[in-house]
């Protein structure tokens, strides 16, 4: 099969991945054989491709914001032909501290799609049957990949913030996530203020609907019921501004990287504050 192969982490504009012919991976006990059909590049593809996260093996295929179709699977419930996703949390231990309080996304002893297991840059892949996701055919395949780490997190965080119907939310950054998150805010009617370094990034959240949209730094023109950060909460003017735009103490989600958490869970798990 062809597949892009990183063997050592560069810039990207160096082309640190190369595209070869390579065997079929072999399928383990618990994992199903998947063909690619599509998949997404996250920024943490970047950081692995990069070297920002140290490798994990002597080479790797990245990539998992995947949808693929089930070639070979031990678990019916996936039968060959099945079109499934997968996404960076490819397995965890299940006996942990974190995983025993339900939140495997901090797992001492994880496995990463595209970093320590092979991932979707490829045209087959493999990946454990019980992190498998089965998709709706509404989705067209290259709508769908996003949803598998960008998506996924950010309704995550939406979820753990307690967002409700009609609030008015703040976005604290303007990445994919938030992109793809404003669409589930409209759906359900809440009022979106962004806050965004970048002028691109608060012109494009004002053609997705955003009802404000200003610098990282600048405090929302109403009070909010609810805030996400997808911003590094280093910047000092960044957290006084978001703390300044809620009414009380509400919950204020971070959706970033966890390793003051569990040490190297990546950009993409999400993590509570
Ligand atoms: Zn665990
Ligand atoms: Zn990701």
């Amino acid at each position: 099969m062809k597949a892009a192969i990183l063997t050592k982490p560069g810039p990207v504009d160096g082309n640190p991945l190369s595209v070869r012919d390579v065997p079929i991976p072999t399928v383990e006990t618990g994992y199903a054989l998947l063909k690619v059909l599509a998949c997404g590049i996250c920024r943490t593809d970047l950081h692995i491709i990069e070297g920002e996260l140290p490798p994990k093996l002597p080479c790797i295929i990245p990539g998992h914001e995947i949808v693929a179709e089930v070639v070979q699977s031990p678990d019916s419930t996936f039968r060959v032909g099945t079109r499934v996703g997968v996404s960076w949390i490819g397995g965890t231990d299940g006996t942990c501290r974190f995983c025993r309080l339900d939140r495997e996304n901090l797992c001492d002893h994880p496995v990463y799609t595209g970093y320590t297991h092979t991932g979707g840059y490829a045209e087959y892949t493999t990946a454990r049957t019980d992190f498998l996701y089965r998709l709706p055919d509404s989705l067209e395949d290259a709508v769908a990949a996003p949803l598998m780490c960008a998506g996924m997190i950010g309704y995550h965080s939406l979820r753990v913030a307690d967002v409700k119907r009609g609030q008015k939310v703040g976005l604290f950054g303007f990445g994919s996530c938030a992109q793809i998150l404003i669409h589930v805010l409209h759906a359900w009617d809440c009022k979106v203020y962004v806050s965004t370094r970048e002028e691109r990034h608060q012109k494009l959240a004002r053609q997705l609907g955003a009802v404000w949209a200003g610098q990282g730094d600048e405090v929302p023109p109403t009070p909010l019921d609810r805030a996400v950060t997808f911003a590094p909460l280093s910047s000092p003017s960044t957290k006084a501004a978001l703390w300044q735009s809620m009414q009380s103490i509400w919950t204020i989600y971070r959706n970033s990287t966890t390793t003051q958490f569990s040490g190297e869970n990546g950009n993409c798990g999400a993590s509570p504050i």
